[in-house]
Formats: structure tokens, sequence, C-alpha cells
């Protein structure tokens, strides 16, 4: 008796938290589950950074030309993003964040941004973008992701099936390794952890929608999407396939829906 009264509470404490955690979010106006405090989340975030950065080799923009690009490129990609939500009276969408832009070098192909606006480019990654343009496709798609709190979605998710849905704290207190590896995995910054969660179809197409927006924002050819896609499936065929592909899962469907994307985004084409 007491056992199925403890089970019901816990049945009903969960569905509340999860009732009361249901928000708005602003870019895509859609009601979605987001579990953790962003805020919380961007904290952890700010401290999985500085530790990927430590553990890295970090190239210098003022003596790396890749670096440099990849600076550049950010920058432009970030202020598009700034001025979208201004333009929208909705800067405050940015509260929270503070843009870093970062190339390691590491031959893996891939790329991401944490919760906050922290972006990480490896330079295994640069001769598949092979030109600007392809970069700030992948840069947008990225910053997306972030924007769009699909990470915290994911990172929820995991803490509900492993550790009971408790509070992003408590988790970090009473086992700090476990969590910090559904963080990482929740956010694609896998090769310590192995292996890394996909992103569903439906966040991969939403990313891509408004990451092609930020790259006609910023001045870019969202165009170069397709040839991009095209040159990420080719390296998939190799012997080790990119990281990237693991948690941006990608198929003929992704460049059928890039293409019905376009003409949205290039509404958006930079006028000066
Ligand atoms: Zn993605």
């Amino acid at each position: 008796m007491m056992k199925h009264s403890l089970k019901t509470t816990l049945i009903v404490s969960l569905v509340l938290s999860l009732f009361s955690s249901c928000s708005k979010n602003s870019l895509s106006g859609k009601t979605q589950l987001s579990f953790l405090p962003e805020k919380e989340i961007q904290s952890m975030s700010a401290d999985q950074y500085k530790d990927f950065l430590q553990k890295h080799v970090v190239l210098s923009p003022a003596k790396d030309v890749n670096a440099a690009m990849v600076q550049r490129v950010s920058l432009k990609i970030t202020k598009a993003v700034e001025k979208y939500f201004k333009d929208k009276n909705k800067a405050s969408v940015l509260n929270g964040f503070e843009w870093e832009y970062n190339t390691v070098r590491d031959s893996a192909i891939n790329a991401w941004c944490m919760p906050g606006g922290k972006i990480v480019v490896y330079t295994g990654i640069l001769p598949v973008t092979m030109n600007e343009n392809a970069l700030a496709v992948v840069i947008g798609h990225e910053v997306s992701h972030a924007l769009l709190q699909h990470g915290n979605r994911r990172m929820s998710e995991s803490m509900i099936q492993q550790l009971g849905g408790v509070a992003l704290s408590v988790a970090l207190s009473k086992k700090p390794a476990e969590t910090q590896d559904m963080f990482l995995q929740a956010y694609g910054i896998g090769s310590t952890v192995g292996f890394m969660l996909p992103f569903s179809r439906k966040q991969e197409l939403e990313a891509d929608r408004y990451g092609l927006i930020w790259a006609a924002m910023a001045g870019y050819d969202p165009n170069e999407a397709l040839a991009f896609w095209g040159r990420m499936q080719n390296a998939s065929k190799g012997e080790k396939p990119p990281e990237f592909l693991s948690t941006h899962p990608s198929d003929a469907t992704r460049i059928a829906k890039i293409k019905t994307y376009l003409p949205e985004a290039l509404t958006y084409t930079a006028r000066d």
C-alpha cells in the first residue's frame, strides 16, 4: 500500500514538473518540453566549454587563417541573429548568451554550439565546408540548435531516463561524471564519451531552416548548403564516418527540404 502511494506521488510530481516546465520557444513559437532551466544549462555550458578548450589545441585567429575565417563568419552570423531578434523586439531571447567562437585542431569532422552561444569548429570539418558560404551554413545550423534549445530537450530526456528527473544542480553534485557525460552526448561533444545522441529529423530541419536565414542575413549564399550536404554525404563513405553525421543524421530528404527553405532564406539576403 505504502509502495503504491509513493509511486503515485512520484508519478504525479513528475507529471506536474513536466507540465510546469513546458514553455514556448521564442524562435519557433512552439510549446516545448524544456525540463531544465536554460540558465542552469548555460552555466554548465560555460564550464564545459572552458574544460573542452583546455583539453584541445585552440588556434589563434591572429596566427591562423582558418581560425580567422571561423571568427569572421561566426561574428557575422551572431550579429545576424541579434539583428533578427532586435527587429522583432525580442532581444531578450538572447539573455544569457555570451557568444564565443573557437577553432580547435582536431581531425574529427565536427562543429557545435553549446547553450549560451559557445561555438567550436574543428579543423577536420574545413575540407568539407571548403568555403565561407558553407561554413556560414554550418555555424548558422549549430547556432539554431542552441537557440531552439534542442540540446536542452535531449539533456532533459536523458536526465529523466537515467536519474529520474532530479534538478540539474542535484545531479551535478551527486553524479557529476554521469551528468557531464549526458551533457556531452546531448550537445554532440562526443569523442570522450564514445557515442552521441542524434538530433531528430524534425530538429534537424528546424535548425536547417533558421540556419539558412542567418547565413543569408550575414551576407552569405545559403544555396551552398546543397553542395555542402552533398560533400558531407561523400565524406561518410570514407573509413571514419564524420562525427557530425552521428549527431546530425542526413539523407536525401534533407537536401530536398533545404531546397524548399531556400526561397524564404533568400528574402533575408543582406542588402547594403
Ligand atoms: Zn543539426
